[in-house]
This record gives C-alpha cells, structure tokens and sequence, in this order.
C-alpha cells in the first residue's frame, strides 16, 4: 500500500491547512493553538507555524487551553493528558517555542492568549468533532488576524481526501491511495526556533492543573500505560519489532497481536504518518502489513470522514437510511433482556463474555477491538431503542477508554449499532438487517472461557 518515498516533500504542503481570514496582516508572532496533537515532534501544525514565523522572522508560541471539563473525560483522561503535555512542553522548551497553557473554557481562554500575545497569525488544530468546531468557529467569528487550520491527524488531510461523506472504506480507499504519495512526506527536523519571545512566560506546574479539573476521580489513571511521545515512541518500537508480523491474528482477544498506539493516537501524542513511514523505511510489507494500514490509514481516515460530514456522528440520525429503517421496524420486538445503566457499568448481565470485556475497559482503560464490536452490539440488543443503545455504549467508551472521545469510537458504535460503513444482512428481530454477533459465533473464533477467566474472577 505505500507508495516509496519522495526526494523532496519536506516543506508543508499549502493542501494541508485551510486559510480563514487571508486578508488581515496584523504584526506579531504566530500562535500555534494545540487541542488535538498533543506533541513536539512531527507535528504538520507546529511544522507551518514555526515556517510562517521563520518567514516573518517573529517568534512562534504554542497555546492550550485545559478545558475543566470536556465530554465524559474522568482523572483517567486528564492524567494520561497532563503528564503527556509536560513532556511536550519540554521539548518545546529545548526548540525555543514556549508554551502557554490555560485553565477554563477553551472558547473564551483563547480570546484571553490573543489579546496578551497579540500574533499576527494562529495556527490551530483540525478537528471534525462537534465542540471542537465550535471552537473553530469561535477564533474565526472574532477576526483578530489570519487563521490556519492545519489537519496533523490524518496522512490526507480530511478535505483533501474527500469533500462529501463517504458511505464505506471501499469508496474512500481507491481515493486514499492515489493521493498517498503526494502527502505520505517525511517530516522535516525541528531546529530550535531563531527568534525569542520576550513577552510573559510563567512557570508551569503541571502537578497543580489535574487540581483545577473537575474531573470525576472515581476512574483512576492506568499505571500500566504511560504516556507521553517517548513512551509512544517505544509501544511503537515494540509492536513494529515482535507483532506486527502476526497482525494477521489480531481478532484473538487472548493474544497480545494489536498495536495498543490507540490511547497516543487519540492524543495526538505519537503521528499516524511517522507510523507508516517507519514502516516503510524498515522495508516492512505483506499481509500483516496491509491490514494493519487498513485500519491505521484507511478506517481511521473514514471515521473522519464522517465526523466530519455528518456532525449527528453520535446520532440515530448518522446512521445509513437502509439501517435507521430497518431499525425502526424491529423497535417493538422483544428484547431478551433489559438493563440499567448501572447493569451495564459494573457489568454484571447475565452474559459472562460480555461482563470480561466491559471489565477489561474499567481495569485497562482499553478493551481489545474485536470486543469491542461483541460490546456495542449486545447493548442494542438489551436496551430498548437504538438510541437508548447509542447513549450508552458512547458514555461508557467515553469515559472509561483512554482512546474515548474519538471519531473512531463514534464510528466504531455506529458501525456496531447503526450498520454504518456496512451492508445489510438477513433480517433478525431488534437488529434488523444490522450485523448480529453472538457467543456462539465468538467461541468460533478464540477461546472465550479463557477470556472471560482473564478479566473476571470466575
Ligand atoms: C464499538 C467500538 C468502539 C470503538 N471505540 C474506539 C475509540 O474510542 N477510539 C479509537 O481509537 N478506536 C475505537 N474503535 C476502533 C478500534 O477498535 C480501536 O481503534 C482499536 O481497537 C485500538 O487498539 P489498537 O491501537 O491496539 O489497534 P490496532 O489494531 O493496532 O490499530 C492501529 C490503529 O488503527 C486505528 N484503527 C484500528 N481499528 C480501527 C477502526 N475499526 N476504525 C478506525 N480506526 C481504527 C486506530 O487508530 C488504532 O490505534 C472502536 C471500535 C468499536 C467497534
């Protein structure tokens, strides 16, 4: 699948941001605003802001705003955050690119950074979901200078790989592929940045910050993820080194195959593109290969996609029409049990199998990707309606996933709930034609007595 590297490609390609308000040139340095990429190093927004400044010959600073709560973020998330951006800040620090960092609503703290800053340009992150627009849409209504939109998330930026929504991987993937080679670039070095800002710079505490949150510490942090870009960086090391040539395997919810990137991904702490170059420059190919890009690249991408062109993605309304249909039909069928949230949360339902898998996301802050589909599925099956369905699965795998909050969980459960990204299959009560999974079928596929042992008492 990818395509061998370029000779040049090292400068930021014009295709990777968007321009709003290209006619105002107020003086100033540039502000990066980072809310989605959490990270120093190969990073496509740091990258042009730090060439814009160079070409302004100005300083460049990096803003985040910690907002004190956000979606069903727990002290799990802000923990894995917090210790993430102080490593961030250091090696912003060493690049000569301080970092200003705000307690409260996002929305209105930027406002704050831009008048004390006073840039002549802001970069900001790409983000397709729903409150992150609305921040977009906040910096552009109150024009104070030029702003870019950079996607550092995607190997082909959002807009770029497609401008509708796309109905399924096989009709984002031919378009996925083309453009492969145009953005598939190496990154280029970051030197320190030449021009200083002599303006204000507090001291950072970030010990002090999780206090300020008001983040909900009955779900503690994962001791056993570390986060951060090193630590990205070796969880990366380790798969490409012992697993990725057995990737093939990865629906064994028993075996240790996946990457486990998810949580650095969602944080925007480690580059989906530095993955896949690496890959390439190990000379890395095969079956184990592509799949693997199949879902880092393709799948991944398409989840975008959607957020981005259906901003109900956590809807019955994202659903594809065949699928709301269907659904609709089935609303009066007898489910074969019901459950209250709090059922669902302790998992404790009747079904073994799917109380190990909810137990792996409480204990791990990560429930393997094959379960995860079993998971979501089974909730549409005990609850009343779909949307009932929805509302669940997406607060559980929100507040309790490192990789929650994410377009990929939005796509992922209404893949499971909503026959999004998938055809319809025969007819079955509640599920209608959606695509029905059962502990039969599972036991199939691995050995879920021994699943069930690893994640439960008994
Ligand atoms: C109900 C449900 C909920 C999900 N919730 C999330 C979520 O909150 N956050 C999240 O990142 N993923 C989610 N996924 C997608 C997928 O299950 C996870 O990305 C994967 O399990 C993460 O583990 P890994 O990094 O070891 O994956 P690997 O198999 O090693 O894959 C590498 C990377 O590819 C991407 N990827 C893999 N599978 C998919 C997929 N199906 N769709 C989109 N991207 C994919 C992820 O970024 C992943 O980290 C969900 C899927 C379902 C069915």
């Amino acid at each position: 699948m990818l395509p061998n590297a370029g000779s040049d490609g090292t400068t930021t390609d014009c295709q990777r941001y968007r321009v709003y308000h290209r006619d105002l040139r107020p003086e100033g340095p540039v502000l990066y605003w980072m809310h989605r990429n959490l990270r120093a190093r190969d990073n496509w927004g740091l990258i042009h802001a730090r060439e814009e400044a160079l070409q302004r010959r100005t300083p460049v600073l990096v803003a985040f705003c910690l907002a004190p709560v956000f979606l069903e973020a727990t002290l799990r998330h802000y923990d894995f955050l917090l210790k993430g951006l102080e490593e961030t800040s250091a090696a912003l620090k060493k690049a000569n690119i301080p970092i200003l960092v705000r307690v409260g609503e996002p929305e209105s703290e930027i406002h704050r950074l831009i008048d004390l800053v006073q840039p002549g340009l802001i970069v900001t992150d790409f983000d397709p979901l729903r409150i992150k627009q609305k921040w977009l849409q906040s910096l552009i209504r109150r024009p104070m200078g030029p702003v870019h939109e950079v996607d550092g998330r995607n190997i082909i930026p959002c807009w770029v790989a497609s401008d509708h929504r796309e109905f399924m991987a096989r009709t984002i993937r031919p378009k996925i592929r083309r453009l492969l080679p145009r953005f598939l670039t190496p990154f280029p070095d970051m030197r320190p940045h030449p021009y200083t800002w002599d303006g204000y710079q507090p001291d950072l505490d970030f010990t002090c910050f999780s206090g300020l949150m008001c983040a909900d510490n009955r779900v503690p942090p994962v001791a056993s993820v570390r986060p951060g870009e090193t630590a990205a960086a070796h969880v990366l090391a380790e798969f490409l080194d012992r697993r990725l040539n057995v990737y093939e395997q990865r629906n064994d919810p028993n075996r240790e195959v996946c990457s486990n990137l998810s949580p650095y991904l969602h944080y925007g702490m480690i580059s989906a593109q530095r993955i896949a170059l690496e890959i390439r420059s190990r000379g890395y190919a095969g079956e184990n290969v592509d799949s693997f890009l199949e879902e880092l690249v393709v799948r991944r991408e398409l989840a975008d996609n959607f957020c981005l062109y259906c901003q109900e993605y956590d809807s019955e309304i994202g659903f594809p029409e065949w699928a709301r249909q269907s659904l609709d039909r089935h609303l009066a069928d007898r489910r074969p049990f019901l459950y209250a949230d709090e059922v669902f949360e302790q998992g404790t339902t009747h079904d073994r199998l799917w109380n190990a898998a909810q137990r792996q996301m409480l204990e791990t802050g990560k429930m393997h990707g094959y379960m995860r589909m079993y998971w979501a599925k089974k909730i549409l099956e005990w609850t009343e309606t779909p949307t009932e369905a929805l509302r669940i699965a997406i607060r559980l795998n929100d507040r309790y996933s490192l990789d929650g909050r994410d377009s990929n969980g939005y796509a992922g459960i209404a893949w499971s709930i909503g026959g999004l990204h998938d055809r319809g299959w025969s007819e079955r009560p509640v599920f209608g034609k959606v695509r029905y999974m059962n502990d039969r079928g599972m036991a199939r596929k691995f050995d879920i007595e021994k699943y069930i042992r690893t994640w439960t008492s008994g």
